[in-house]
């Protein structure tokens, strides 16, 4: 396994390649940017670690530019603690998760281990169908795409597994803990806006009317509900 670490405090990046080599990764460092992405350019990795403040381009420009690519390496993104708009941004521009600074190192790597998994996931297990028609939308949760006529949408690998987290559960009403459990591996010490946020994208991807959602439905007071059949 190959990690790109995009971090432009040296002794954080050496504290982070050498704990990584030590578990038997690959590690690449690169302190800026622009660097970054001429790397992922020339050489493909498992996942990317990448920090937000960055000489050159910063890491939500970074994970832009390489979703705009077509390059949907995992991201994890290193954010600054009670910066919720750091996260926000962050599955905006296309990451897939998030770890807020400073961390302890078992979380870090419990973290990339869980990203790497959730790729494992998508790539081997399919407990539903690959690929689900929602809404007249042909949805493929394996290669990551959502296609609607001419639009051709990416999903992130997050994005992904919560929907097929909802498929699974189909007319159930799911709580955002247990969705942050099921979903993220993560207990609830996590800001559950990030499961808002990815709802919302959800939405714009399946409604028609993203502002009054038929198939992901709010569910007062627990979470949400996934319908397939949009209802009167
Ligand atoms: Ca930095």
């Amino acid at each position: 396994m190959k990690i790109l670490i995009v971090e432009d405090e040296q002794h954080l990046a050496d504290g982070l390649r050498f704990n990584l080599e030590a578990e038997g990764y690959e590690a690449v460092i690169a302190g800026d940017g622009l660097v970054a992405l001429e790397t992922l350019e020339s050489k493909k990795f498992d996942a990317v670690v990448l920090d937000v403040m960055l000489p050159g381009a910063d890491g939500f420009e970074v994970a832009r530019t390489m979703r705009e690519r077509a390059d949907y390496t995992p991201i994890l993104m290193l954010t600054a603690r009670g910066h919720a708009e750091d996260v926000l941004n962050g599955f905006a521009a296309g990451a897939d998760d998030y770890l807020p600074k400073p961390f302890e190192l078992e979380i870090f790597l419990a973290r990339l281990n869980g990203l790497l998994r959730r790729r494992q996931w998508l790539e081997t297990e399919s407990k539903t169908p690959s690929v689900v028609m929602v809404n007249g939308r042909e949805i493929d949760l394996e290669n990551l795409e959502m296609r609607n006529g001419d639009e051709h949408v990416r999903l992130t690998l997050m994005e992904a597994k919560l929907l097929g987290y909802l498929i699974e559960n189909e007319g159930r009403a799911v709580s955002r803990k247990v969705i942050l459990e099921e979903v993220w591996h993560l207990q609830e010490d996590t800001d559950t806006r990030a499961i808002d946020n990815f709802i919302v994208r959800l939405r714009r991807m399946l409604e028609d009317e993203p502002d009054n959602p038929k198939i992901v439905q709010t569910v007062r007071g627990v979470g949400y509900r996934y319908i397939n059949q949009a209802v009167e």
